[in-house]
């Protein structure tokens, strides 16, 4: 209907960014309200540029929707999980501390790297891996926006440790 594709990302069925916006400001100020604890992961692919310019846009397409697709198998159905942008995905973990939220950001770095990625309808296989930065809810937070900023300083740290990686910001 026109109103899923308002807010599902075409390519990969995932929530869009403007389902992200407002479901992450609902349930963070529900965790605020409740006291209960809410995380998010944000997660980037490495070197997806590199996949384009060597094996063509259609597999990058080919890989990102089997990324997404492993990223959701790694996590609940009340998980908010979203296309944030070209190879980007957010995901707002709600009932869950930094300590949990690094367990699964670890399991869905490891899920990407073990398994090759097919792409040219199955003809080729690549290594993909990814990178992830984690926040945690602070009681000061005054948004959203400002674990999104956490998260995306410690994607940003996880990039220049060398990727393939998942960097938690300081609870
Ligand atoms: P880094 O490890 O630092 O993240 O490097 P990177 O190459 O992944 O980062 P960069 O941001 O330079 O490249 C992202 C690429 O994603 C560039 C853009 O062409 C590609 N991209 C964005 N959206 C799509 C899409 O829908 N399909 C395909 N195939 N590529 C896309
Ligand atoms: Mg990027
Ligand atoms: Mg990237």
């Amino acid at each position: 209907t026109t109103i899923e594709m308002a807010v599902t990302d075409q390519l990969t069925g995932l929530h869009n960014r403007r389902y992200l916006e407002t479901h992450f400001n609902g349930l963070f100020d529900e965790s605020a309200l409740r006291a209960r604890d809410l995380a998010v992961l944000m997660l980037d692919i490495d070197k997806f540029k590199l996949v384009n310019d060597t094996y063509g846009h259609d597999a990058g397409d080919e890989v990102l929707k089997e990324f997404a697709r492993r990223v959701r198998e790694a996590t609940r159905v009340i998980d908010v999980v979203a296309r944030f942008g070209g190879e980007e995905i957010v995901v707002v973990l709600p009932e869950t501390g930094l300590h949990s939220a690094l367990a699964v950001a670890e399991r869905i770095r490891s899920q990407v790297q073990s398994e090759s990625f097919a792409i040219r309808g199955g003809l080729t296989q690549i290594p993909v891996t990814v990178s992830i930065g984690v926040a945690s809810r602070r009681a000061g937070d005054p948004s959203p926006a400002q674990m999104m900023k956490r998260a995306d300083e410690a994607l940003y740290r996880a990039k220049g440790e060398g990727r393939n990686r998942v960097i938690a910001a300081a609870a």
